[in-house]
């Protein structure tokens, strides 16, 4: 047999190549995949011919067993054990092959049902639960296989996902040769992922057998909740399966597990490089809800710098980490002043911007001000550091330390509207009054020229002054 090429594509695609490669994996053994599959530097996969013919060899006996399955594939058995174990099982069956004694029929029957039959299976209604054992290996066989393609010399029918013609005889049914909800039942239900409308509404894409393989593969992927894709498939299986495991110890939104990876993780961070970060998209899978994101390029070579993923890896509040995976991280600033007004007022509204604790108000201080000094692309911007402005804060005089004292609402209003020279006759008065000398790391502040810098480093004192100023070393 011919080897076989899986080119990157969209994120849909590249997850279901992933999924397709987890299930190699299975059958394969340790490293397997790496070494013979993914051993390209082009970001591609290649299947050796060998491999393929061990994969679309029938079972046999099994162990020396005799088992009723044989004449399945290797493939398709290693996806049917890879359901088993991931769960996708009925009760009854998922104890007996917990405790071992279920047989390999037993097993096909009921992921072939969890999975292919019935309207709320991931696959809807490829195949039916009554269908008896030789009709779902006849299916599951056909399904995928690959080879039958290579005997087309001409044909009007192309890939809609990677280009190879292909035929289509009147006997095949519609679902199994079009891409639809039956191949992909995710991408009807996504609210704002982008296959969506781009596929949804198009029911003439015809998929050929080798893609429509990796189709069947979704559901590995979307159970875990996450997809991190890349322009390569080798970084996509590395990356992958590195924050399964870190998110199989600890639950969180997954682009928070990236971060924490790259800040502990050196060869994360080695793996991915700069063009890894520059293409990276991700995807969470949340019910029937996919959400996505994409590193905005002008971000992606800060992502790389371990104190910024510190940063974001500690970062508590969900839509703080939205606004700064989706590049809008100019709402930074309006978040901080409605979260410090109102942990300042006592009363909690119903504002999501307005929902910082402490200490992330004094994170998303730290990580707006690093974006916008590496954004504005000018060296030596005047700037200050937040941790000793907060500090000062300490020795600021008493009335404006008060809790809900009405000067410090007066303060943040003035801020917020930019009023920089209010804003320091307000404290110089504030200082005088209590004869305090005006601190130093304070008055660097009024000399900083970017206004949002300027606004940033004084809400960064108001945190101080209630007394939950940075404390990040
Ligand atoms: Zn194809």
């Amino acid at each position: 047999m011919k080897d076989i090429i899986l080119y990157p594509s969209s994120w849909y695609y590249n997850a279901c190549v992933y999924g397709f490669l987890e299930v190699l994996d299975h059958g394969l053994g340790t490293n397997k995949v790496e070494e013979k599959i993914l051993n390209t530097d082009d970001g591609t996969a290649r299947i050796p011919g060998y491999l393929l013919g061990k994969m679309y060899t029938p079972l046999g006996q099994l162990d020396g067993k005799f088992i009723s399955i044989s004449e399945l594939t290797n493939l398709a058995w290693w996806w049917i054990l890879l359901g088993a174990e991931r769960g996708f099982l009925n009760k009854t069956i998922r104890e007996k092959w917990k405790a071992g004694d279920s047989n390999s029929s037993e097993i096909m029957g009921a992921v072939f049902g969890n999975l292919l039959a019935g309207p709320a299976s991931n696959y809807r209604s490829l195949g039916q639960s009554q269908w008896s054992d030789s009709k779902k290996i006849e299916f599951l066989n056909n399904w995928f296989s690959i080879d039958k393609e290579e005997v087309v010399k001409a044909s009007d029918v192309h890939c809609g996902f990677c280009g190879t013609a292909f035929n289509i005889s009147s006997q095949e049914r519609y679902i199994d040769k079009f891409f639809t909800m039956s191949m992909a039942s995710n991408l009807g239900l996504s609210v704002d992922g982008f296959p969506n409308l781009n596929w949804d509404y198009n029911p003439n894409l015809p998929v050929c057998s080798v893609c429509r393989s990796q189709f069947l593969c979704f559901h590995f992927v979307r159970k875990k909740g996450f997809f991190i894709n890349t322009e390569s498939l080798l970084i996509n299986w590395h990356i992958n399966r590195l924050l399964s495991d870190k998110l199989q110890k600890k639950r969180g939104p997954v682009h928070q597990a990236l971060m924490e990876g790259m800040k502990l993780d050196p060869q994360l961070r080695r793996t991915l490089g700069g063009w890894g970060m520059q293409r990276m998209e991700m995807i969470q899978f949340n019910g029937d809800k996919v959400e996505y994101f994409q590193i905005p390029p002008h971000l992606s070579n800060l992502f790389l710098i371990p104190e910024f993923s510190y940063l974001i890896g500690n970062m508590k509040n969900k839509l703080a980490l939205d606004y700064l995976f989706k590049g809008r991280h100019e709402y930074f600033q309006e978040m901080i002043y409605k979260s410090i007004r109102e942990r300042l007022s006592g009363q909690s509204g119903k504002d999501p911007e307005a929902k910082l604790e402490w200490g992330d108000v004094n994170l998303v201080l730290r990580l707006y001000q690093q974006i916008r000094i590496n954004l504005s692309g000018k060296g030596g911007m005047r700037t200050v550091d937040l941790n000793r402005l907060s500090k000062c804060a300490a020795g600021a005089p008493a009335f404006l330390k008060e809790e809900k004292s009405s000067l410090v609402f007066r303060l943040l209003e003035l801020t917020r509207m930019g009023k920089k020279e209010d804003v320091y006759h307000l404290l110089l008065r504030a200082f005088i009054a209590e004869s305090k000398p005006f601190p130093d790391e304070l008055r660097k502040a009024f000399n900083i020229d970017d206004a949002a810098l300027f606004k940033n480093s004084i809400y960064a004192f108001i945190a101080g002054l209630s007394g939950h100023g940075s404390d990040i070393e």
